[in-house]
């Protein structure tokens, strides 16, 4: 996440409008090839959320730690980890590398292939590479950990449409928004230029927050008297485009999780809604949301040396991530979109 764009007074106004538009790209054409192993997948798997996402943000953020081009080793050992844990999976994951300064960078993804709908690809995304000075558990361990986590529950899954699990590099500045330097939207151009259709986008960023403290929410005026100034809740946020996406999958996030949750939709123009991944799909014509508690404006160790693995509320960060299980469900058994 960009802290550039969240300071714009405007990022917080997503909080306060509900899209009414309903339109969601479609394209027509093969999608990729079918990459689960089913050899390599075990039966009886069954994930322990809370302990999963853990262990992945330990090791993203303690073991490996501060992960950018400033520090490419450790970049190149989360690229291997997470290439290493959808492996574990059963799945088959693939790169797609691109130069940035002269150096290899990874984008990579995996895929369960759909039985019916094998074209329509539904894709979950986050980025793993950290800011500078950061270790970057909560951002974005914390949505790496949860992409890797809902791989290996679905890992068994055989869903209507395609399932794609995405890690995106170099979203962090300077190269959020950048053309051919961010990972996601070096990414989603080739989706578009392969015409994939990519029915949705969840982008999971820094969502790993949560806390029952008073006035620990904070927004620009007037939105603090609008939206809850307790900052337990996750938020979902799209743009008008993705307002009909954003909406199903709120609805069924909170008929399937207690962790309450906050959702809107705004147009993409307005400098600040894109926070994250989700943004180069927009650029390309897709539908994308974000599931995020929202960053700078809740966490206090945003993009600081102690953005570290202790401040993460891992019990009901594990009950988002549970709760994303439904929705994802839902969108790859939709037949609307
Ligand atoms: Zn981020």
């Amino acid at each position: 996440m960009n802290i550039r764009r969240l300071v714009n007074l405007s990022v917080f106004v997503a909080f306060a409008v509900i899209s009414q538009s309903d339109s969601i790209a479609q394209q027509t054409t093969e999608s990729q090839s079918a990459t689960q192993n089913p050899k390599e997948v075990d039966a009886n798997e069954t994930v322990d959320f809370e302990a999963t996402l853990k262990k992945h943000v330990e090791h993203l953020a303690t073991t490996i730690g501060e992960r950018n081009l400033n520090h490419y080793e450790e970049l190149c050992e989360a690229a291997d980890y997470i290439e290493a844990e959808f492996k574990k999976y059963g799945l088959t994951p693939t790169l797609q590398t691109f130069k940035v300064k002269g150096l290899d960078c990874h984008n990579i993804a995996a895929e369960i292939k759909g039985t019916t709908k094998p074209d329509e690809i539904l894709i979950i995304g986050g980025h793993y590479d950290s800011a500078e000075g950061t270790p970057g558990a909560n951002d974005n361990g914390s949505g790496t950990a949860a992409m890797l986590a809902l791989a290996k529950h679905f890992q068994k899954s055989k869903p209507d449409r395609t399932l794609r699990f995405v890690a995106f590099t170099n979203e962090e500045p300077p190269y959020f928004q950048t053309k051919d330097e961010m990972g996601s939207w070096v990414y989603a151009e080739k989706c578009r230029l392969e015409d994939q259709n990519i029915v949705g986008v969840i982008s999971l960023e820094t969502m790993g927050y949560y806390t029952d403290d008073k006035n620990s929410q904070h927004y620009p005026s007037p939105l603090d008297r609008m939206y809850p100034s307790t900052g337990n809740f996750v938020g979902f946020v799209g743009d008008l485009g993705s307002g009909k996406m954003m909406r199903k999958v709120l609805k069924s996030f909170k008929d399937n999780c207690e962790v309450p949750a906050e959702g809107a939709s705004l147009p993409g123009t307005i400098p600040g809604v894109g926070w994250s991944d989700h943004w180069s799909f927009w650029q390309e014509g897709y539908s994308g949301i974000m599931v995020t508690d929202t960053a700078p404006y809740r966490y206090p160790h945003y993009h600081k040396a102690s953005d570290t693995p202790d401040k993460i509320n891992f019990p009901v960060f594990a009950k988002v991530v549970e709760g994303l299980v439904k929705p994802i469900e839902m969108l790859l058994e939709d037949s609307e979109q």
